[in-house]
């Protein structure tokens, strides 16, 4: 099954704003793919449907063949998410941060404290596992945000506009710790209203606007155009 299968996704606001109007979608396995589209797309929109935040208006869509609506919790055991905000409790510790995360998930206790490690190692936080997540620099933060989202070990890792507001240096010490996980088979989605980010990064590309996918195309095919 594709990694993600989106089919005629619809979603109106309750006060009548379209933010998607019909979006069909394939991402298959291992893709690094970018969803890019200025703001007001419906790019938010779209993930908050895909992680169960956003209730659509219609249209299906499933994770590795499991439906977002009929098997909810299945497919959100599939997802990995790293949203816009930073929506940790900035008084609690990293390492406090991924182990809860990961009891949402279910996961053992001992299980989760090993993968706490494994990541905020992976993602250079070992080091600041015990401090207050306020310490943390703007770079930290958003690497924080990364190792939580690894805490189920998702098959499907989306991040939302990843970098926004964020620096050159901080951008490629994430981008390296993502580009290893697509690597080790790990599905990427990035949204962005940055060409020059996905174009270094994506394979496939599906450019939203106004609630529509207007082209969905490799990223060579998409370059060689422009
Ligand atoms: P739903 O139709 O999914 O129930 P609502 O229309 O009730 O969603 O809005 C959910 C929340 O988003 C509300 O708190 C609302 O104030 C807020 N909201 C409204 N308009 C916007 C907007 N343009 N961008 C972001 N958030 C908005
Ligand atoms: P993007 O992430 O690409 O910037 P969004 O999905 O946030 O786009 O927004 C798509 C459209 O839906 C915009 O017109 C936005 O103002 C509107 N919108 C987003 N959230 C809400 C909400 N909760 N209530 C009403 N309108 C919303």
């Amino acid at each position: 099954a594709p990694a993600l299968e989106i089919t005629d996704l619809r979603k109106t606001y309750s006060n009548g704003t379209e933010a998607l109007k019909g979006v069909s979608l394939t991402v298959q396995p291992g893709d690094f793919f970018a969803l890019l589209g200025p703001n007001g797309a419906g790019k938010s929109t779209l993930i908050g449907i895909l992680s169960s935040l956003v209730n659509a208006s219609g249209g299906t869509a499933k994770i590795f063949g499991v439906s977002i609506h009929e098997q909810r919790s299945q497919a959100m055991h599939l997802i990995g998410l790293v949203p816009q905000e930073i929506n940790f409790n900035q008084f609690e510790k990293p390492f406090d941060i991924c182990v809860n995360a990961a009891g949402f998930y279910g996961i053992p206790r001992a299980e989760a404290m090993r993968r706490a490690e494994k990541y905020l190692k992976e993602l250079r936080l070992w080091d600041k596992a015990q401090h207050p997540a306020r310490s943390l620099s703007g770079g930290m933060k958003r690497r924080l945000m990364i190792a939580r989202a690894m805490m189920n070990e998702p098959k499907l890792l989306i991040l939302d506009e990843p970098t926004a507001g964020v620096d050159i240096e901080i951008r490629r010490s994430m981008w390296q710790f993502v580009t290893g996980i697509n690597k080790a088979g790990t599905t990427v989605i990035l949204t962005t209203h940055y060409l020059e980010e996905a174009e270094q990064l994506c394979r496939n590309i599906a450019i939203i606007d106004h609630g529509s996918i207007v082209e969905n195309t490799g990223m060579k095919q998409l370059l060689s155009k422009l």
